[in-house]
């Protein structure tokens, strides 16, 4: 998972991409980078969060009215610094480009690039395949003069060949700003907007909470498939490609997208807080009385917030949280995840000693956490703990570019609810019922692959074999 930013329409761009960057670092912590365009590429990445990675000097290098940043976390390819985008090449001439996302028929399309174009990748980043695929359609075009009509053809033929899930973001040097989306359209792109007094300046970002920030006004979400390209004299031209059902991931409101943002006209705290409405449901059903509501900060509180206003108990802070501490569930070694979560939560014990507690963590992906976290509250004098997981078991692993696991070690593919129950030592455990979940989204088609193993896009055998062999290789 990533988060990408681009803009067009204003001198010293940089600072906006700097600023807008910030408001997505939760969505990746390994690396970032900036690229702008003005006569030629100016382009600094490097590994790191956003702060760490740029200073005032680079401010005054990344200079032009046009650019892209990205922040990554990552999920395919190695961590290091060779993987790190935006990426930039001159076949056939200038563009540069940003993607959040994963492309599934990497291998297939890795080899095609080769054999059909000649081009040969120089990274393991999946970026790549965008990016040559659609600078090798657009090489078919008349590169003298290209319309609009050509980039919106290669993207279109780009389309047609990648399978996965991918919102992009890209300069076509002396052309403008291009996006497109996946088929499917499961990952995030909004657009927005600032007027200034010297004109509008255009905006793309992967959460709405860019926009809130840096005082752009909302205009929209990108739609599966659709292509969007904004000219030099800041016209712009938006069509639909190749485009499927939709299938938004519905994990980005349960757990990845910031709780302020908007997509598709749906708040991200208000799904949370009926998630726990619909769950309370089920523990009342159950004859338990619990005496407190806590969550797992941060992604559990606003779905503890809606249970405990539905149970019609009081909600308080249980477990505190160091900030400086990464989320457990990247940590690619198990010895690294457990001692993430002791060092990362600590209880208050006031609020937990001879209480019967509900606990709310946004999912259960391996179970380890749980069982820390349930072993944590024992310690602090917990009589009961209930435990709850806002969304429905994780049965699957994401192969669209939400690094869970693999199938193998997600828990719930594993053992049924009691089983999962015992193995972390709760006294209960509540899961979002499936049908909740489709019940609270049922205005926008989602994804539901790692609850259901339902994949909307690529063949599916040969997609998690690839994806198994993609997380060997990253081991
Ligand atoms: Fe989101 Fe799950 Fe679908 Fe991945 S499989 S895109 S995490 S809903």
């Amino acid at each position: 998972m990533c988060g990408i930013v681009g803009f067009i329409g204003q001198e010293k761009i940089v600072y906006d991409i700097m600023s807008g960057l910030l408001t997505l670092q939760h969505r990746g912590q390994d690396s970032a980078g900036i690229v702008t365009f003005k006569d030629i590429f100016h382009m600094k990445k490097g590994l790191g969060l956003v702060n760490e990675v740029f200073n005032e000097k680079h401010m005054e290098y990344l200079c032009g009215n046009i650019g892209l940043g990205h922040v990554r976390y990552t999920t395919h390819g190695t961590g290091d610094v060779l993987n790190a985008q935006p990426i930039a090449t001159n076949y056939p001439f200038g563009i540069s480009m940003v993607h959040n996302g994963n492309v599934t028929n990497f291998k297939k399309m890795n080899k095609a690039l080769y054999n059909d174009y000649h081009v040969l990748p120089t990274s393991s980043n999946d970026l790549e395949i965008l990016l040559y695929t659609f600078a090798a359609e657009l090489k078919s075009k008349d590169l003298a003069k290209i319309k609009v009509s050509d980039i919106f053809d290669a993207v279109k033929r780009t389309q047609e060949k990648i399978e996965g899930a991918y919102a992009v973001i890209s300069i076509i040097a002396n052309y403008g700003l291009l996006a497109f989306m996946d088929p499917n359209g499961i990952r995030p792109l909004i657009l927005g907007k600032k007027v200034t007094k010297n004109g509008i300046v255009y905006g793309l970002a992967s959460e709405s909470v860019t926009f809130n920030h840096l005082g752009y006004e909302l205009i929209r979400n990108l739609m599966p498939g659709e292509i969007i390209f904004i000219d030099k004299n800041n016209k712009v031209h938006s069509t639909i490609g190749y485009a499927k059902k939709q299938h938004f991931c519905s994990f980005e409101y349960i757990y990845f997208a910031r709780e302020d943002a908007v997509f598709y006209d749906k708040n991200v705290a208000g799904r949370r807080v009926r998630m726990g409405n619909l769950i309370a449901k089920q523990i009342k059903e159950a004859g338990l009385s619990p005496d407190v509501v806590i969550d797992v900060p941060a992604s559990g509180y606003f779905a503890a917030s809606g249970l405990a206003e539905s149970l019609g108990i009081p909600y308080h802070r249980g477990l505190v949280k160091s900030n400086y501490i990464g989320r457990s569930f990247i940590a690619p070694k198990q010895s690294e995840r457990e001692n993430i979560v002791k060092q990362k939560l600590n209880p208050i014990k006031k609020a937990i000693d001879g209480k019967k507690v509900v606990v709310v963590d946004d999912s259960i992906v391996r179970g380890t956490t749980s069982k820390r976290i349930v072993q944590i509250l024992k310690d602090a004098g917990a009589k009961a703990v209930y435990f709850v997981s806002a969304a429905p078991p994780v049965t699957n692993p994401c192969v669209y570019g939400i690094d869970m696991s693999v199938k193998t070690e997600l828990i719930a593919s594993n053992l049924n609810v009691p089983e999962i129950c015992k193995f972390i030592g709760a006294d209960a455990l509540f899961y979002l019922k499936p049908e909740d979940l489709k019940h609270l989204f049922k205005e926008l088609t989602v994804c539901d692959a790692c609850f259901t193993g339902n994949y909307p896009s690529g063949d599916k055998e040969q997609v998690l074999q690839d994806f198994e062999e993609e997380k060997q290789k990253m081991r």
